[in-house]
């Protein structure tokens, strides 16, 4: 019998999001309840947005959880490298066999030539895609083009008419035309590949059999159907998770909820609660018991109960569940030393010190200036605020283009937090002190506390984010519109920057 191979596939570009540990969460079961395997892999063909702190933070996050994977770039395995940044080898390879038989084609299309087809088809009124200019040219003109050293990528050829028809284990039978299907790129003009092409090869070279993943790729799945088909590869099984939501339904996203792994851990929820809340999604045990482990989860699996209804990711059902999982199964001397891992991480401490040894006479002295760093969202009210040069408006644009220069901000050390401070002072036209009241209360709770580039960088990125936006809404919050003009100056000014 085919042996169960499941895998997650994050892409290193970001925060570990909660969706990635969700959909990982659920190939995981699915995988161990068949005695299969879960694997990690890496998927970092955008070599421009791919960072290697993205890579660990990810990695580290889904172990903290307890989603562990028994092959990965960490682990190692028999279908290793794990990253496919390594694996370029086998693309080139892979390649070679689709251009030989003429299901994938070069392009030799300048970029000025697709933006003006794209625009000539948005005029018509027609759908957006590559037209197949380059199928044109004879082996000659190609051959001849490539001794060049003509820049060029490589496409897969699509069927011109009918239907790709697949069958997803939740969602049944889905047919998808494909004049809806652009021919995509498989090879960059890099050389390197795109997601689409090293996903399917790598999803047959490691001998994935069931591949589950985000409903978001359902429009891709014909195309990577056709990859399996013009390989001659037997294709896994496909099943498409409902995406999970915000309370109003939305996409689940930063803008209205913490979406980072990270921000949970560091506000101090247990990942067994965060993982049990995770498996809540789509998913009910069968006898509708709300806490269970993962064990426990795997045990009673089965994934065509999934149901398709949007998920919701809500905070407030999260936080009720932890408090259950601290009063009900986490013994009192437990709780002393989750508190004390979570409070006290020596390398969190380490920092906070030196900032406070200068400032206090005795240990009571600690908490009235350092307390901030252990709490959730300080308590402020907008009085909190009053200052003798800075509006209220101000502060509030202080505070959101903060947001948006950290978020930019590659790494979060002290040098980087303060330059991005000055920065945005500067663009502000305010001295670095004004510029750095709102920031003070939002971060400590106070108009004086430790250096506040200090307590941020210590704080990191995910609860600063939180106490920003908590500040913004204590101060009357931002409507849609004005957000709207202040991302457009924030984009000028920090394009402008660059
Ligand atoms: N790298 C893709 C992602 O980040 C994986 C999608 C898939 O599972 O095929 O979501």
């Amino acid at each position: 019998m085919l042996k169960v191979r499941t895998r997650i596939a994050p892409s290193p570009t970001g925060d570990p999001h909660v969706g990635t540990a969700y959909i990982a969460l659920f190939n995981r079961c699915f995988a161990h309840q068949h005695a299969g395997e879960f694997i990690l892999r890496i998927e970092d063909t955008d070599q421009v947005r791919s960072t290697a702190k993205s890579e660990a933070d990810i990695l580290a996050a889904l172990r903290w959880l307890g989603l562990t994977w028994s092959e990965g770039p960490d682990v190692g395995g028999p279908c290793g490298p794990y990253r496919q940044s390594e694996r370029s080898d086998l693309y080139s390879r892979e390649i070679r066999t689709l251009l030989n038989s003429g299901h994938a084609f070069r392009c030799f299309c300048t970029s000025e030539r697709l933006s003006s087809l794209r625009a000539q088809q948005i005029q018509d009124k027609a759908a957006v895609g590559y037209d197949g200019h380059c199928l044109s040219m004879t082996s000659e003109q190609v051959a001849a083009c490539v001794a060049a050293g003509t820049e060029h990528v490589i496409r897969m050829r699509i069927p011109e008419e009918g239907d790709c028809v697949f069958l997803d284990m939740l969602r049944g039978e889905i047919r998808i035309a494909w004049q809806q299907i652009d021919m995509q790129v498989l090879i960059k003009s890099d050389g390197l590949p795109t997601y689409h092409f090293a996903n399917v090869v790598d999803d047959h070279h490691m001998n994935i059999s069931h591949v589950i993943r985000g409903e978001e790729w359902i429009n891709s799945t014909p195309k990577h159907l056709l990859l399996y088909q013009y390989f001659g590869w037997v294709p896994p099984t496909y099943c498409h998770m409902p995406l999970l939501r915000n309370p109003d339904k939305s996409k689940l996203s930063k803008r209205k909820n913490p979406t980072s792994i990270s921000y949970y851990r560091d506000m101090g929820y247990l990942p067994r609660a965060l993982v049990n809340y995770l498996g809540q999604m789509g998913w009910t045990m069968p006898d509708g018991r709300e806490m269970f482990s993962i064990e426990e989860m795997t045990t009673e699996f089965d994934l065509s109960r999934v149901s398709l209804g949007g998920p919701v990711f809500d905070v407030d059902k999260l936080t009720w569940l932890n408090g259950k999982y601290l009063r009900e199964r986490v013994s009192d001397d437990e709780f002393i030393a989750l508190f004390r891992d979570w409070a006290f991480a020596p390398s969190k401490v380490a920092r906070i010190v030196p900032l406070l040894k200068d400032r206090v006479d005795k240990f009571s002295d600690v908490e009235p200036l350092a307390g901030f760093f252990l709490a959730g969202l300080p308590a402020i009210d907008s009085a909190c605020f009053t200052h003798k040069s800075l509006n209220t408006e101000t502060m509030r644009r202080i505070l959101q283009f903060s947001i948006w220069q950290f978020e930019n901000t590659k790494g979060f050390s002290r040098d980087e937090v303060e330059n991005a401070c000055l920065l945005l002072a500067n663009h502000m036209a305010l001295k670095i002190r004004e510029f750095l009241f709102p920031l003070f209360v939002a971060i400590s709770g106070k108009a004086v506390s430790t250096s506040v580039v200090d307590s941020i960088s210590i704080l990191g990125l995910d609860l600063t984010r939180a106490r920003l936006r908590h500040a913004i809404t204590v101060l009357g919050d931002i409507s849609n519109k004005e957000s709207k003009l202040l991302e457009k100056e924030f984009q000028q000014f920090s394009g402008a920057g660059d």
